[in-house]
């Protein structure tokens, strides 16, 4: 596979707040490092830019592979693979407590083709869910874009403004609330998470 360049990869992981852009589990807890996965594979011609990648966990990543279609497992129909920089998650996919629905025939086959609701997933969910972090908030949906354009934390003085590709890992969870500070306009009242500290 073709080298992913750390700037690149840094974005990557910021733009999906730090969680896999198919199935939503967050890299937070898990050991394996995810996937920067190419959309379209570079067999298929896909570039080594952002638009044509996607955090992935390792799971969907493999599974997901050089696919780009997959059979609808309600009408057999072969049908695209969902594609997370084109469209919006929360049209083809719904949670069901830890279980995911497709509600299109993309997102049917989506969850078929990359398995995401195979029992070791379930159990991983399900541990997610004591410690918060299922489901992901809905502003932090995989694909709901809210937080693919942050920059800067508009909530931070000039001084703590840091470039967010400074920051570490660790800081990736307190820079998801800053998007959340940023979606004011959108009509999120998040002021009582208070600004970020870069400690
Ligand atoms: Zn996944």
């Amino acid at each position: 596979m073709r080298e992913v360049p750390d700037r690149v990869r840094r974005q990557v992981i910021r733009r999906a707040a730090d969680r896999c852009e198919y199935c939503g589990l967050s890299q937070a807890g898990q050991e394996a490092t995810f996937h920067i996965d190419h959309i379209i594979p570079i067999a298929a011609g896909g570039a080594t830019v952002v638009e044509n990648l996607a955090l992935a966990c390792v799971s969907c990543s493999l599974r997901k592979g050089a696919r780009r279609t997959a059979p609808d497992p309600q009408t057999g129909a072969e049908v695209a693979l969902y594609h997370p920089r084109r469209e919006n998650w929360q049209v083809h996919f719904r949670w069901e407590g830890v279980s995911l629905e497709g509600q299109t025939p993309t997102g049917r086959a989506t969850i078929a083709a990359l398995d995401m609701n195979r029992p070791i997933i379930l159990a991983i969910r399900r541990e997610e869910k004591l410690l918060g972090r299922h489901p992901p908030p809905d502003r932090l949906q995989p694909g709901s874009g809210r937080h693919s354009e942050i920059r800067h934390c508009s909530g931070l003085s000039s001084r703590e403004r840091l470039p967010l590709h400074r920051l570490r890992r660790r800081l990736i969870e307190p820079i998801a609330r800053c998007a959340v500070v940023r979606d004011e306009r959108f009509g999120f009242d998040n002021r009582a998470s208070g600004p970020l500290s870069a400690s």
